[in-house]
């Protein structure tokens, strides 16, 4: 189980990914041209990335020239896209090999991964129980958090060491923390959004899924950087992030914040108890200072995250009218329905309660009569997050913060059925660097007593991207973590 050596020939990752259909990871699959890729890749001159050769997936919100891009959507079934995201296009040009668009939760709304392709089941169920047929799969198998749970699943069970995913609430933190690998959501402007399908245009944030942070800082270097394509980018240069053996061995003391808010009532006694731990264990090494801090805009974040979301998901949702492209409803009465009735049919029809709940929370909230009320109170509110946030790294000194990214054990897919899933607590620790457009990495820190991995991240002040990984650098190798190894067959 403990290996931390990836497949790394495109057709040992095909059998391990068809070997565990049942983690349902891919919405689909590029396996014949990544053979071929890697054939050609075989016969070039090799270059010298660190990527080069390296088998990746991609979550399936991001443009992949003439592939399917479905937003794993009803919607976008048949949508292929006409063009190549920045992202994807400089990957490629390091040498990697797109083995397959992973599974994630509608629109990448949610925290489940949950999708009209299914749910991605969290790799580490399998370690306790064998599925056998669907409807019991769903008392034994977890959720794999999300919304990018297919790219992190795919990665924490060691199928490939590198996935794509987006961050726009805490969809790369949660699932990393929920399946047991790091993931890394930089600054806001670091990475293009171009080619990657809008969720939330002020909140997106491309990033990485791996097993360690020198291969999160690879992929970040490959594609971070000034973009023509997406104006929202820092137009600045990007200097390359500096790995574990490029890091100067100087060891400057690190000030540690932990927030008070985010210790909320219902963080479970195990999940603080890991967060509490760390802080100890790292205390007795003398590297590091703790310090408590407050970031009282915290008990708003989530409803200022949720209202504001759901204003841009509202306008950009808008394009989903079944006339330019993606699904279009057949059941249309020609004497008499119009566009209004089109477009509600055709919603109907390819999109799910979520989606549809969030287009019509959004508009109710962007009425004339509500707009003060909720958009501009929200974005006030969204102000305070960064205000918070600029003063315990600007006044009191903090190098990043340390908080939980879940408040317990994932739940079964049964559970999850049942459950009113709409909206989530766990974003409340998540929302805020989004907010405020801030570094943020979760990494994997032990097993609950349950064995499932719990993770917790460290935010960081906006652009410090290269501090933060440094100290996550740090603060890992103090221990080791048992990484899951499912690619291997027993
Ligand atoms: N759970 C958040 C939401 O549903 C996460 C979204 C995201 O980061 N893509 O909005």
């Amino acid at each position: 189980m403990l290996s931390n050596k990836t497949p790394s020939t495109v057709r040992s990752i095909i059998n391990a990914v068809q070997r565990y259909k049942v983690l349902n990871t891919l919405t689909h699959d590029c396996f014949e041209t990544a053979l071929e890729t890697e054939q050609q890749l075989l016969s070039q001159k090799k270059n010298n990335s660190a990527l080069n050769g390296r088998p990746i997936l991609i979550k399936d919100n991001f443009c992949l020239r003439d592939t399917l891009t479905t937003c794993a959507s009803k919607m976008l079934a048949n949508f292929r896209a006409p063009y190549t995201s920045t992202i994807v296009q400089r990957l490629i040009d390091h040498g990697c090999i797109i083995v397959g668009k992973t599974n994630m939760d509608e629109f990448a709304m949610g925290i489940a991964s949950w999708s009209s392709f299914g749910p991605v089941a969290n790799p580490w169920s399998l370690t306790k129980t064998m599925a056998t047929n669907e409807e019991d799969n769903k008392t034994v198998l977890h959720i794999a958090g999300g919304s990018s749970g297919g790219s992190a699943a795919a990665v924490a069970a060691n199928f490939v060491s590198i996935a794509l995913g987006s961050d726009t609430g805490g969809s790369i933190r949660n699932p990393a923390a929920r399946c047991g690998c790091y993931g890394f959501k930089p600054s806001y402007g670091l990475l293009s959004r171009y080619g990657m399908i809008t969720l939330v245009n002020s909140f997106d944030s491309p990033g990485f899924f791996a097993r360690n942070i020198d291969d999160l800082i690879y992929a970040t270097n490959a594609v971070a950087g000034p973009d023509n394509e997406d104006a929202t980018l820092i137009p600045k240069p990007f200097k390359p992030l500096k790995t574990s053996t490029e890091l100067s061995k100087e060891k400057r003391k690190i000030i540690i914040g932990l927030p008070d808010d985010y210790d909320i009532g219902t963080l479970s006694t195990e999940y603080r108890s890991c967060w509490h731990d760390l802080v100890h264990q790292l205390t007795e090494t003398g590297e590091f200072e703790f310090r408590r801090v407050q970031l009282p805009h915290t008990s708003y974040s989530n409803a200022a995250y949720t209202i504001l979301s759901a204003c841009e998901i509202a306008s950009n949702m808008a394009r989903y009218d079944g006339i330019k492209y993606g699904h279009h409803t057949k059941n249309i009465d020609k004497n008499k329905d119009t566009y209004e009735d089109i477009v509600t049919k055709t919603r109907d029809e390819s999109l799910g309660e979520r989606v549809r709940g969030r287009i019509l929370a959004g508009n109710y909230y962007l009425l004339q009569e509500n707009y003060e009320k909720y958009f501009v109170q929200s974005q006030r509110v969204r102000r305070g997050v960064v205000n918070d946030h600029k003063k315990v790294f600007e006044e009191d000194k903090i190098d990043c913060l340390l908080a939980p990214v879940v408040c317990d054990d994932p739940i079964t897919l049964a559970e999850y059925q049942k459950s009113d899933h709409i909206f989530s607590e766990d974003d409340l620790f998540t929302v805020g660097a989004n907010l405020a457009g801030l570094p943020a990495l979760s990494f994997p820190v032990r097993l609950s007593s349950k064995g499932f991995p719990i993770g917790l991240q460290l935010v960081g002040p906006f652009m410090q991207d290269q501090a933060l990984l440094s100290i996550a650098q740090r603060i890992c190798s103090t221990y080791e973590f048992p990484f899951l190894d499912l690619s291997i067959q027993n």
